[in-house]
């Protein structure tokens, strides 16, 4: 049996850290194992165009493993294509990089590792919403330069505290963010979804559901996007949701790129309309160097909070992710049935209602 790995390099510091297991060189820490069951084990970087690996062995893989951080984008035409293809796994949370709609029709399952990384990402949300509303990043560039000018930070720094904050999807990552935030005693947290989560889950964070995603953002200081992509949110944040927002707010985005519109929120942070806006996550993956969100800034030259898609690829989620990988492949060889919350798409059908299908 084939199985294809589409990861990134890791080059020097995959070499120094072998804890770095989502790497090309580390392999998911999986290549022995499967060699010693006889397996054909093809891992590579190159995922884009006709002449890459990943379209050359996609035609005879059975199976096929991808992570959302240099991801491999399975459409329906590579699908076509791939005769053998019984299994995608995502290393990882969010399989947006696979054409789900396909994978049903294909009778190819796709799983996730659920719950693998939504500590880490909203570890680094929280992080995000703390830079922004601080003004960190300026700040830091300042002492970097050797200039001190504390009124010309302090202009735009404010507290957490008193803060009406919304998150849109109140999932694992959603949920987890809410409760990290608690402790900050903000005004008010909200959020949007399309299902209510369990009164005791809600009092437990005290957080209250709002009916659409223009209320949540209305009344919002800082809003933070924790939903899946999907065709229900794709370009979801555009120049119309924006123009919603309160003035100022904060935006962090840890979930999908593609959930914004790039140049919309390039605008309205350089307008004032966003104060500041972070996250991990690019609608093309690696970003451009010419990408709007690398060099945007709000009008008082900060405001961006911007870095490469690692919030949910720490060492310790590595760890976790790697080993999930490693047991939804086993049972999948073994012929034992998965763990339900980490199948998406099931032999035909949706299996989760995250992906916007209800
Ligand atoms: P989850 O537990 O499945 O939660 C997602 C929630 O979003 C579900 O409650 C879902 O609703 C809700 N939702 C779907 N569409 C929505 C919409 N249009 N408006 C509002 N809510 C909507 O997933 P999770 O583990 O929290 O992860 C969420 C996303 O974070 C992943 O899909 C992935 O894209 C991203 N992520 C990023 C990283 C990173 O490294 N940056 C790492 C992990 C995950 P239902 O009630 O219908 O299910």
């Amino acid at each position: 049996m084939k199985v294809l790995a589409v990861l990134y390099n890791g080059f020097k510091a995959a070499i120094e850290e072998p804890r770095l297991l989502g790497t090309v060189e580390n392999k998911l820490g999986m290549d022995k194992w499967l060699a010693s069951r006889g397996h054909e084990f093809v891992v590579t970087s190159s995922k884009d165009g006709p002449k890459s690996d990943f379209e050359k062995h996609i035609v005879d893989a059975e199976v096929l493993i991808t992570t959302p951080f240099h991801p491999g984008y399975l459409t329906r035409e590579l699908m076509e294509k791939a005769k053998n293809l019984k299994i995608c796994i995502t290393a990882g949370v969010g399989s947006d990089h696979i054409d789900l709609n396909a994978a049903v029709d294909h009778k190819i399952q796709v799983l996730e590792v659920s719950g693998s990384n939504v500590t880490s990402v909203a570890e680094h949300a929280v992080m995000s919403m703390l830079l922004l509303v601080r003004n960190f990043v300026p700040a830091h560039e300042m002492i970097e330069r050797g200039d001190w000018q504390v009124s010309d930070i302090a202009r735009n720094a404010f507290d957490i505290e008193g803060k009406t904050i919304g998150t849109i999807g109140a999932g694992r990552i959603g949920y987890r963010i809410m409760q990290r935030l608690l402790p900050f005693n903000p005004k008010e947290l909200l959020y949007y979804d399309y299902h209510e989560i369990p009164p005791e889950a809600e009092s437990a964070v005290n957080c209250n559901r709002v009916g659409t995603v223009e209320e949540l953002v209305s009344q919002c200081d800082i809003v933070t996007v924790n939903c899946p992509l999907h065709e229900g949110t794709r370009g979801m944040i555009n120049d119309h949701l924006l123009s919603t927002f309160k003035p100022g707010a904060w935006l962090v985005n840890t979930a999908r790129g593609a959930i914004c519109d790039e140049h919309a929120v390039a605008r309205a942070l350089a307008s004032g309309q966003l104060r500041g806006y972070a996250g991990d996550v690019w609608n093309v993956q690696p970003a451009p160097k010419d990408h709007p969100w690398r060099s945007m800034k709000n009008p008082l030259g900060g405001g961006n909070g911007m870095v490469p898609h690692y919030s949910g690829t720490t060492l310790d989620a590595q760890a976790r992710y790697a080993a999930g990988t490693r047991s939804i492949l086993q049972n999948y060889l073994d012929g034992k049935p998965q763990v339900h919350q980490n199948v998406i798409v099931g032999t035909g059908k949706y299996e989760t209602t995250s992906y916007g299908i209800h």
